[in-house]
C-alpha cells in the first residue's frame, strides 16, 4: 500500500519525465521570421530624408555669427508668415525652431544644421521676422543692420527662401528684401539664389491657391512654391531645390507631379503648386 506521500512523490517524478509542451516554433525561429515578414527593403539614400538636425548657434550681433562651414540657406518671410513651422516641416521636426502665434518673437539669427540620408550637411538659417509694427524703431534699424551683415557678408550663404502668407501677398518690406538680396555682396561668392514660398496654403481652396500662386507670381515677376506646414504640401520639392542650391546631392528639377518617397516629414500631400515665373 502506498502512501500519500509516497503517490505525491510518484507523480512528481511522472511529471518531471513528460517533456516541456513544445511551443509552435522556437524562439529563435520566431524572431527570424518576424525579421523576414517586417524586414524594410534597403532604400538607396536620396538625400531627401533628414536624418539629423540640431540647433548649432544663434546671434544677435554680427559678431557673434559662428565661423562660416557648410553651405547655408536662409529663410525670411513677416512675422507669423509660417517660417518656424515650414522650417520644422522641412527637416521632419516638430520643435527643432520654436513656433508662436505670438509674432515678433524670434529676434535672433539661428542656425540649424540638417545632415540628410545622403550624409550631405547644409546650414538652415533662421532669419528674425520683419514687418512686426509694435517694435520701436531702434529696434527695426538693429533688425536691418543684423540681416544686411548676414545677408550680404556671409560668404558661406548660397540662397534666401523668401516666405510670403499666401492670403497676404507681397507687402513693401518684402519688396525691399527682394530687392536686397538683388545688392552686390560686400564679399567674394556665387550670386544668391532666391526662393519664393506661399505659405499656409490649406487656408485656400484648391481653386483659389491656383489664382492666388499665379497672382503672386506676375506681381514678383519670379516663380512661387506653394506650401502648407500643415499637409506638407511643397515639401519634397522645395527641398530639393534646397539642395540643389546648397550644392549637395544630384541637381533635381521639381516637379508638376506628385511624388512618392518615404520621408521623415509627412509628406502624403505633398504635391508641387507652383506658379511659374517668367
Ligand atoms: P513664424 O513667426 O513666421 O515663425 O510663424 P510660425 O511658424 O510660428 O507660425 C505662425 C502661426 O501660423 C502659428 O499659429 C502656426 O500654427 C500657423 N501656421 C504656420 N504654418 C501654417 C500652415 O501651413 N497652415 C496653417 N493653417 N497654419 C500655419
Amino acid at each position: 500500500m502506498t502512501t500519500r506521500a509516497q503517490r505525491k512523490a510518484q507523480n512528481l517524478a511522472k511529471q518531471a519525465l513528460i517533456a516541456p509542451k513544445k511551443s509552435k516554433k522556437s524562439p529563435s525561429s520566431t524572431s527570424s521570421a518576424k525579421a523576414r515578414t517586417h524586414a524594410k527593403p534597403v532604400r538607396a539614400p536620396t538625400g531627401d530624408r533628414v536624418i539629423e538636425a540640431e540647433f548649432e548657434a544663434g546671434a544677435t550681433h554680427a559678431d557673434q555669427f559662428p565661423p562660416p562651414a557648410f553651405s547655408e540657406i536662409a529663410f525670411a518671410g513677416r512675422s507669423n508668415v509660417g517660417k518656424s513651422s515650414l522650417m520644422n516641416c522641412l527637416t521632419g521636426r516638430r520643435n527643432l525652431v520654436r513656433t508662436s502665434s505670438t509674432p515678433g518673437c524670434t529676434r535672433q539669427v539661428a542656425w540649424f544644421r540638417t545632415t540628410s540620408d545622403d550624409k550631405s550637411i547644409i546650414d538652415l538659417v533662421d532669419l528674425p521676422g520683419y514687418g512686426y509694427a509694435k517694435r520701436s524703431k531702434s529696434e527695426r534699424d538693429h533688425w536691418a543692420l543684423l540681416i544686411e551683415g548676414y545677408l550680404l557678408e556671409r560668404p558661406t550663404l548660397r540662397g534666401v527662401v523668401v516666405l510670403l502668407d499666401i492670403r497676404r501677398g507681397v507687402e513693401a518690406d518684402d519688396i525691399d528684401l527682394i530687392e536686397m538680396l538683388k545688392s552686390p555682396a560686400r564679399v567674394s561668392r556665387r550670386p544668391l539664389e532666391v526662393i519664393v514660398v506661399a505659405t499656409k496654403m490649406d487656408k485656400l481652396s484648391p481653386t483659389s491657391q491656383k489664382s492666388a500662386l499665379l497672382k503672386l507670381s506676375q506681381a514678383l515677376n519670379m516663380e512661387v512654391l506653394g506650401f502648407s506646414s500643415q499637409t506638407a504640401l511643397g515639401r519634397l520639392p522645395l527641398w530639393r531645390q534646397i539642395r540643389k542650391i546648397a550644392g549637395v546631392g544630384p541637381s533635381a528639377e521639381p516637379k508638376l507631379e506628385a511624388t512618392s518617397s518615404a520621408d521623415a516629414a509627412p509628406i502624403s500631400e505633398e504635391e508641387h503648386p507652383v506658379a511659374p515665373g517668367p
